[in-house]
């Protein structure tokens, strides 16, 4: 207890020991005197209770010689105040022990957020990485794969339809090759943006790699796709500025979509071959993938790997239909027909194999292999009078290869004339082919026939055929077969007519039946052919054929 001087007035034995004194000594003692360092951790709670008669209650530290934390309550009293003191040291020191321990605890946790949060970081980071590209910031291949898949694996009986646009950039190459492959990223970069923009969220974009996008779009109409399409194409043909440089571009789009339960894969790969297409019909433009298309082409691939094979196997071979002249009904030539009897498909028509031979840059191969199968076999009927075997050229033949060269070192090779070969071509090969005249003309000057093959069908100026080296024309079967109607007889006397005036002889072509033959032998067409005469044949069955085949002199000599 102290009186208003703070000084003791009572100490009890407890206090006493606290303090380290006896309860007398300290008696009438004053506070501040006594313990001078605690005065100013505790003078002013110690004086509101004093003045302010209102009691306190605070922990503290007294420093020496206490040495301890205390609870001090502060009570007003008549002559002072009473001040009780509890040793709080051992609470204390758990507290802050526990405090510690939980700031320690906090500060772990802390950092193993802070640690998690980075590997999280990390972790989509480099899920980004490989799910997106890192030039453009699209979303890659893989990553578009598993969307288109995840989209095609949604669908409840082929609903909603999934379309994907394959963009390629046109001629891309050329810019990567001529300003260098940082401005070829750059407008990469650049494309990619608006392609995004102007898909917007109607689409996943993606980039495949190189200059090869993809757009998956979900449900939209035909329409809508299209005017997408013609939105993508607008976007990419704007000037992109890239540093020093405007660069214009464009791109080509293949467009295809579920017609089945495609494996994305299947629809990429449609989707790429609609974009070959859009390619080749000139760039920058749509094209949709067309499944029967697709199949003729495939078709068409695997066939012409097959003629490949049959021409590697020489096992092209070649029929012979006779043409008769009309005047004595004798045999004045044969032409040479190619045949390929495809081991699975049967015989295969000329009129397929032909442009596909044409298409697939084999024709001049066939027609060698054709040229060489007939020469030889022309060395067999040298001792039938006034004989040509006559060949077909297609127009292709003229434009790659040295024709007029390699039939005339053929027919040296087997020591044949060249009287006794006659080579046809369609008209349109007269009509642009300067080579081609050219190469007519020095087998014409050699001796060698030439006729034009269905002759009224073609566009061949009448000016320029009397100025060419032809000795045959060969009138088209439609003519043939038209014989009995007016036109039809007008038209075949009309080519008869110039024939004759261009000193060619004719051959009709086709004839099937009697009526037809009576009536060209009546319009005075010089020769003709025909089923009704002889089909095409094997060499060794037109002996049996035609009598008139049978040699008079059985010995092979020379032709005239
Ligand atoms: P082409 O040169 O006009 O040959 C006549 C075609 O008419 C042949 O068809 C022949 O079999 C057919 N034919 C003959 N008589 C009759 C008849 O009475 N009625 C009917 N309906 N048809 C008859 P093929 O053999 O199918 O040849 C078709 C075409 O293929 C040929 O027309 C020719 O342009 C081309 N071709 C055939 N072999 C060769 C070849 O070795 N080289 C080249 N470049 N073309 C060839
Ligand atoms: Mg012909
Ligand atoms: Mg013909």
């Amino acid at each position: 207890m102290l009186d208003r001087d703070y000084r003791f007035t009572y100490v009890n034995k407890r206090a006493a020991s606290m303090f380290g004194a006896s309860a007398k000594s300290m008696l009438g003692r004053n506070l501040w005197e006594a313990f001078p360092d605690v005065e100013v951790l505790v003078r002013s709670s110690y004086t509101t209770a004093m003045d302010d008669r209102v009691p306190v209650a605070f922990e503290t530290y007294y420093p020496a010689p206490l040495e301890m934390w205390l609870e001090v309550r502060a009570q007003p009293s008549s002559e002072g105040i009473v001040v009780y003191f509890q040793n709080i040291t051992e609470r204390r020191t758990r507290t802050e022990e526990r405090e510690s321990l939980l700031k320690s605890e906090q500060a772990a946790r802390a950092e193993a957020h802070e640690a998690l949060r980075e590997v999280e970081l990390a972790r989509r980071k480099l899920a980004h990485l490989a799910t997106h590209d890192s030039l453009t910031g699209l979303v890659n291949r893989g990553e578009f794969e598993r969307i288109a898949a995840a989209h095609l694996a949604r669908r409840v009986s082929h609903q909603p339809s999934v379309t994907i646009l394959f963009l390629d950039l046109d001629r891309f190459k050329l810019v990567n090759d001529s300003l260098g492959h940082a401005v070829g990223d750059a407008l990469l970069v650049e494309c990619a943006a608006r392609i995004v923009h102007t898909v917007g969220s109607k689409g996943v974009s993606a980039r495949l790699g190189g200059d090869e996008f993809v757009v998956l779009v979900e449900d939209l109409s035909t329409e809508l796709i299209q005017s997408l399409c013609e939105r993508l194409l607008h976007e990419i043909r704007k000037p992109a500025l890239i540093g020093e440089y405007t660069i214009s571009t464009s791109t080509s789009i293949g467009l295809a979509t579920t017609a089945g339960a495609e494996e994305p894969a299947t629809l990429l790969k449609n989707a790429d071959i609609a974009l070959y297409r859009a390619k080749k019909e000139g760039r920058d433009r749509f094209a949709w993938f067309d499944a029967d298309a697709h199949r003729s082409l495939l078709e068409r691939i695997s066939l012409e790997t097959e003629l490949r094979i049959a021409l590697d196997a020489g096992s092209i071979a070649v029929h012979y239909q006779p043409i008769f002249l009309l005047a004595d009904d004798s045999v004045c030539g044969v032409e040479a027909l190619a045949r390929w009897e495809h081991p699975g498909r049967g015989s295969i028509s000329p009129s397929t194999f032909i442009s596909l031979a044409e298409d697939a840059g084999l024709i001049n191969r066939l027609g060698r292999q054709v040229a060489q199968i007939a020469i030889a076999q022309a060395m067999q009927w040298l001792t039938i009078p006034n004989f040509k075997v006559w060949i077909n050229i297609s127009g292709r033949q003229f434009t790659t290869s040295r024709i007029a060269d390699d039939l005339l070192g053929d027919l040296a090779d087997v020591g044949l004339s060249p009287h006794r070969l006659g080579v046809e071509v369609t008209e349109t090969v007269l009509a642009d082919e300067i080579v081609a005249v050219r190469a007519l003309q020095k087998l014409a000057a050699a001796g060698v026939g030439i006729a034009i093959d269905d002759f009224g069908t073609g566009y061949s100026s009448i000016a320029r055929l009397s100025t060419l080296p032809v000795s045959v024309l060969k009138i088209d079967r439609s003519f043939v077969s038209d014989i009995d109607n007016p036109r039809g007889r007008a038209t075949l006397d009309a080519i008869i007519q110039l024939a004759e005036a261009f000193d060619m002889r004719t051959v009709a072509e086709g004839v099937e039946t009697a009526r037809q033959l009576e009536l060209i032998r009546e319009a005075g067409v010089t020769c003709a052919s025909g089923y009704l005469l002889a089909p095409p044949a094997p060499a060794n069955a037109l002996v049996h054929q035609l009598p008139r085949l049978i040699i008079e002199d059985p010995e092979p000599r020379l032709s005239s």
